[in-house]
């Protein structure tokens, strides 16, 4: 490998650990190391674990790009070796645990800005405190958010116009001020920060501080799909902003990266799942999959199972194991025997491989919670979706699906609420059979499908050389390249 040069660009980048984040982050930094940036990514053993295998691939092709490994202080929060990553949360107080381990972090993390001496800082929007990181190191900290333009404008008015709180309750509607489209929301579908004050919202505060006042901002996403939310974000942050999605497309090519991206699948059943699909017509089976985190209670498993069985329709479900009774286990046990014997349904337990499952020809359609790289992987294929928003900002991510991209069919999610703990949220089966009859119905769902195609040739377009994101990735590496010469760390206008 050739010395490096003063003017490559060394660049860091710090994600947070939970798919969600982690994954796209990744896929960045392999997109930057691909365009001759010198690229480390800063993270703790069992996460680096989960992209050693890409990164060995492209030093083979010989770009740079490595892992900084620093550990995790498991024992001193009092988990086990190993549970480092939100997914891996399966109560509150663990999740509390990692979160706390996390916050450990930040002391070594400056250290190794300050020894690393990089050109420029790319994290996570869940480390606020890395701007004054990088303004004392006089570098550009971009800030890099994992969801949609839409969903940080809407969040960005709510929070500031407090639309929500005039209203009498928690399902009457209010309209999202100052957006293009007309979008209609209710309290209810708001997350607990914005709802309750006084829960986290000094945190989410300090975030969307420290967003106007980075640099700018890395958005995983392309002009095509959301370009009047791009403008009003400049207007509202104030800041410059780079598009550059889809990432995972970009650097996940063949079936042994998509395989591979992200976290372990267990391979044992890849036959088994693939020959299955195989035996399917195009376009006839149903992805359903609720993304890394979520962990639908018993009482929506079994609706939802009744559900898929009602529709008549072909379903590939991913199911997270969480601490269920005894009689949701059996439950769950012999609907997916029943579906063995029917061929009508597989159930994949805990991960799938996901860009895999929507590559396949025999998938017409996902079942989605609206994170929103389960977003853009199935445009990216030219997917359409039933939105099922759990919490966060996934009800925003439904309305840009139904309301605006129209290529999303709501199952009538209501509460945004993680793991839906302790609520009456519970979708019934006759409206979940109802939603995917109508999706899965050609006919219906015709002019949906061809939005969706369109949107995924525009995907493919805007990274292949001389697209929008391949142009707006250029853009900031140039940016990147002059600030190094000039060293000068100003905001861009
Ligand atoms: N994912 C996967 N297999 C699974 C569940 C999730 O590969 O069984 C990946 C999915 O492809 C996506 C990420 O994990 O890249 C989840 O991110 P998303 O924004 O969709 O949802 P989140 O998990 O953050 O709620």
């Amino acid at each position: 490998m050739e010395a490096q040069s003063h003017h490559q660009l060394n660049v860091i980048f710090l994600p947070f650990p939970t798919p969600g984040h982690f994954i796209p982050m990744v896929d960045t930094a392999r997109v930057f190391a691909k365009h001759g940036v010198s690229v480390t990514i800063i993270t703790t053993p069992a996460n680096a674990l989960t992209f050693q295998k890409a990164v060995d691939n492209d030093i083979t092709c010989g770009y740079r790009i490595r892992a900084q490994v620093i550990p995790f202080p498991a024992a001193k929060v009092g988990l086990p070796d190993g549970v480092e990553n939100i997914k891996d949360g399966t109560s509150p107080e663990i999740l509390g645990k990692i979160y706390h381990g996390i916050s450990m972090l930040k002391d070594q993390i400056e250290l190794l800005f300050q020894d690393l001496q990089p050109d420029c800082i790319v994290t996570d929007i869940m480390y606020p405190w890395t701007v004054e990181s990088a303004a004392k190191l006089g570098i550009p900290r971009i800030f890099f958010y994992s969801s949609s333009y839409f969903s940080n404008c809407a969040a960005n008015i709510i929070r500031k116009h407090r639309p929500h709180e005039s209203l009498l309750s928690d399902t009457h509607k209010f309209t999202v001020p100052g957006l293009p489209q007309r979008i209609e929301m209710n309290p209810w579908q708001l997350p607990e920060w914005l709802r309750n004050k006084a829960i986290y919202s000094g945190y989410f505060e300090s975030v969307f501080d420290s967003e106007s006042k980075s640099y700018g901002a890395l958005y995983n996403s392309f002009h095509e799909l959301e370009i009047e939310y791009e403008q009003l974000h400049k207007s509202i942050v104030g800041i410059k902003s780079w598009n550059i999605g889809p990432v995972s497309k970009w650097v996940n090519k063949d079936d042994e990266q998509k395989a591979n991206r992200g976290y372990k699948v267990e391979l044992t059943r890849k036959e088994e799942w693939l020959s299955w699909l195989n035996s399917k017509q195009n376009e006839s089976v149903l992805y359903v999959s609720f993304g890394s985190l979520t962990r639908v209670p018993e009482a929506q498993l079994i609706e939802l199972a009744h559900g898929l069985e009602h529709s008549g329709h072909n379903f590939l479900w991913v199911i997270r194991k969480k601490n269920d009774t005894e009689m949701g286990k059996s439950f769950l046990q012999e609907f997916e025997q029943k579906m063995k014997e029917s061929k009508k349904g597989y159930i994949i337990w805990n991960w799938a491989p996901q860009l895999l499952i929507l590559d396949h020809a025999a998938v017409g359609g996902i079942v989605t919670h609206c994170g929103w790289n389960s977003i853009l992987e199935s445009v990216s294929v030219g997917l359409p979706m039933i939105t099922w928003p759990m919490f966060e900002e996934q009800f925003y991510n439904e309305k840009l699906l139904v309301d605006v991209l129209k290529i999303g069919v709501p199952v009538g999610a209501k509460g945004n609420n993680f793991w839906a703990m302790g609520d009456n949220t519970v979708v019934g089966r006759e409206q979940i059979a109802k939603a995917v009859v109508q999706f899965m119905g050609k006919e219906e769902s015709r002019e949906m499908r061809l939005r969706a195609r369109e949107l995924a040739d525009a995907s493919k377009k805007s990274i292949e050389k001389g697209g929008s994101s391949y142009l707006n990735l250029m853009q900031l590496l140039d940016d990147l390249k002059s600030l190094k010469k000039t060293g000068a760390t100003k905001k861009p206008n």
